[in-house]
């Protein structure tokens, strides 16, 4: 039977490692780097390097959506104290979620999910409720059955890198503070 076309919005390539193996069991797989809350462009390039060498190695298509964080500030504008996990987050996802959805909707994907609830720091409900919202969204929670910690076991293996924050200036920020 001929599976259905999936596209997956991946945040970086190590979130994505575990999912692919689990997701391409039953869907035909399409990686979406759609990114712009990543700050600055420099770790964009970094990471969008990373997606694209684990692309590579697993054999799934990747596309890239145009970089543009001055028009993803202006989305979380208001929001930029908010500390992570709040309603900063809760744009940003829409942010992203948004664009998946509409690339999905556009090329003829028959459902789109993201990378994004593999982290134990992200709340999956938060996304799941964004993710219908925006469009034909596949709720799985991909921390679930040890997702996470299978997903570092597997970068480790690639010789992924693996950044230390979130993404966005803000959360480097909170990460250079608990640094210190
Ligand atoms: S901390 Fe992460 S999820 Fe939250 S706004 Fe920044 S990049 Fe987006």
């Amino acid at each position: 039977m001929k599976k259905k076309k999936l596209l997956l919005h991946l945040c970086c390539g190590p979130c994505a490692t575990h999912p692919i193996v689990l997701l391409r069991e039953e869907y035909d797989i399409t990686l979406f780097f759609a990114n712009s809350n990543i700050s600055p462009e420099a770790e964009y390039k970094k990471r969008l390097a990373e997606a694209e060498r684990l692309a590579v190695i697993c054999e799934v298509p990747l596309q890239e959506e145009q970089y543009d964080h001055e028009e993803w500030l202006a989305w979380v504008a208001g929001s930029e104290d908010e500390p992570e996990g709040g309603e900063r987050c809760e744009k940003c996802f829409e942010y992203n979620l948004g664009i998946a959805a509409k690339y999905a909707v556009d090329n003829g994907f028959d459902l789109f999910t993201t990378t994004l609830t593999v982290s134990p720091h992200k709340n999956s409900k938060m996304i799941f409720a964004i993710g219908d919202k925006v469009g034909p969204f596949l709720a799985v929670d991909l921390k679930k059955q040890d997702g996470y910690r299978k997903g570092v076991e597997l970068s480790k293996m690639y010789e992924l890198y693996r950044q230390n924050y979130c993404g966005c200036e803000f959360s480097l920020a909170e990460r250079n503070v608990k640094d210190k």
